[in-house]
């Protein structure tokens, strides 16, 4: 039951008619795209960084839970309220504050919607790259505490390489500037980046200036079909080997193309058993010699076929391929395991073996499908959890799977975060020296452990950060 009193002060920070406790608004408030269901006590929708700080301010005096809320479009369960607590919307701190067209930079509150910021520095002949195939409705918030990704991100980089400067409301209430608005910036300790990809733990951002880009002149799009999945990755591998970054080179598995066949408009071949997209841009006379040169390297690796979109309209089919991938994976069963590993580029055919062997081990359909050019793989354990036994095997499936990817230098998490769900498996890739400096830096910036509790690290009470007792061990 949530005090009276901190009620009352919730609204008079942002008004009565902001401050949500029907059981019905607190549900809708409690989930994100891992379909887990948790209740907060109170759901609160803020419209500036002075109400946020005041919020977090109360919430260190009721010592309750605060969860930064985007679009609740987070495939790891970052803005679940596990332990209840205070929801902080931020969606309706929606404003383009500037595009600086002299400057190429954008100031923007946190919740506005990524395609939205793109449209509109698009009007300006200005180009914001990072683009998660959530963009329609996730916020640039969510985008910066997750770090997020997407398909462009081969040739440009994810949303750290953008955010130049931030304004955060840390875990007791203070209002920070960091970084700017210049390209270079270097006075002081570079706390952007450490904000950057910190899942809404370190604080809530209230204020976000991006780096643009001018917007490429012109741009092709390629489906290239093979008959095996090596001959898929040689290809991804030659055409980096050879020095060409495309700004796209995402690939679908033989399980994949079984779940689309049929549901797409462009024809997939019988014999086809892996598919790459890729996309070049830039200027028109270097995207047609671009595309020569890409098919050149590719054809006597044995395509099956290749298409080269004409127009706008035959690069969209193209691109539904890939947007059908998610509806038509159910198909194969109802319960998904959604990961997304990612492998130094040159072991994906190696990883890719490895899922295939892992599958067939325990029997289980695992569909990959991603962005091969940056070595982010989106692996999906599809089950039935119904059958008796079966989130024990998916437990194994999950733990060979991370374990198999650190062993080849990759990370078990390219761009969704560690959330909820992928904490178990953190000390698999960090060592525990270097985690025990992390949760030090979450100890310092929030002493009571308030802000977004229960994400990242399975340790989050305090008394739980002892130094980890691998290093006070004896070695032998
Ligand atoms: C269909 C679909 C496709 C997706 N595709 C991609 C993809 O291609 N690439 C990719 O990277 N991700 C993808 N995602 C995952 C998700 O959309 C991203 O992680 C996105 O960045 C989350 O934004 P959001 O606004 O929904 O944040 P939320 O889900 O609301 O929150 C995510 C995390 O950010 C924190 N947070 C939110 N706002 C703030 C803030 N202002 N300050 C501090 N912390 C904050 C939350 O506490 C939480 O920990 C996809 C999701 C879906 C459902």
């Amino acid at each position: 039951m949530l005090n009276k009193d901190l009620l009352l002060s919730l609204e008079r920070i942002v008004g009565p008619e902001n401050v949500l406790t029907e059981q019905s608004d607190r549900l809708i408030h409690g989930y994100d795209a891992t379909q887990k269901q948790y209740m907060p006590d109170v759901v609160v929708y803020v419209e500036n960084s002075l109400q946020v700080s005041e919020i977090v301010k109360l919430a260190n005096q009721y010592n309750i839970p605060i969860l930064p809320r985007g679009a609740g479009s987070g495939f790891t369960g970052g803005s679940l309220p596990v332990q209840g607590g205070i929801v902080v919307v931020l969606t309706r701190m929606n404003a383009i504050l500037d595009i600086d067209e002299d400057n190429l930079t954008a100031t923007v509150e946190p919740g506005v919607v990524t395609a939205h910021l793109q449209r509109e520095v698009e009007k300006s002949g200005l180009f914001y790259p990072p683009d998660p195939a959530s963009k329609e409705f996730s916020t640039i918030g969510g985008n910066v505490a997750e770090c997020a990704g997407g398909p462009r991100c081969v040739k440009y980089g994810v949303t750290k390489d953008y955010i130049l400067g931030l304004e955060v409301v840390t875990p007791t209430g203070d209002i920070l500037h960091t970084g700017g608005v210049t390209m270079k910036n270097v006075a002081g300790y570079d706390l952007t980046k450490l904000f950057v990809g910190s899942e809404g733990t370190l604080g809530i951002v209230t204020r976000i200036t991006v780096k643009l880009l001018p917007k490429p002149a012109a741009k092709k799009t390629m489906l290239v079909q093979f008959s095996s999945i090596d001959s898929a990755a040689r290809a991804v591998s030659t055409i980096i080997r050879n020095k060409i970054i495309p700004t796209t080179l995402e690939f679908l598995d033989a399980t994949t193309i079984e779940c689309i066949r049929g549901k797409t408009g462009l024809p997939v071949l019988e014999k086809c058993r892996a598919l790459l997209i890729i996309e070049v841009d830039g200027d028109q006379e270097i995207l047609e010699k671009q595309t020569d040169k890409i098919l050149g390297l590719l054809t006597p690796l044995g395509i099956l076929e290749s298409r080269v979109a004409a127009d706008h309209t035959e690069a969209e089919a193209i691109w539904d391929v890939r947007r059908s991938v998610s509806p038509s994976m159910r198909k194969i069963n109802p319960d998904k395991f959604n990961e997304d590993i990612v492998v130094p580029r040159s072991k994906v055919p190696d990883m890719i073996r490895a899922l295939e062997k892992i599958s067939s081990t325990y029997d289980v359909p695992i569909v990959n499908f991603g962005h091969a050019g940056d070595g982010n793989i989106h692996v999906n354990v599809m089950v039935d959890l119904q059958q008796p036994g079966m989130q024990a095997t998916v437990d194994k499936v999950l733990l060979e799977i991370f374990q198999t990817t650190v062993d080849m230098g990759g990370s078990i998490s390219g761009e969704h975060g560690i959330g909820t769900a992928k904490a178990p498996f953190l000390r698999l890739e960090i060592d525990p020296a270097t985690l025990h400096y992390m949760q030090m830096l979450k100890k310092a910036l929030d002493p009571n452990n308030i802000m977004n509790p229960g994400k990242i690290f399975l340790e989050t009470s305090p008394e739980q950060l002892a130094f980890p007792t691998q290093l006070q061990d004896d070695p032998q």
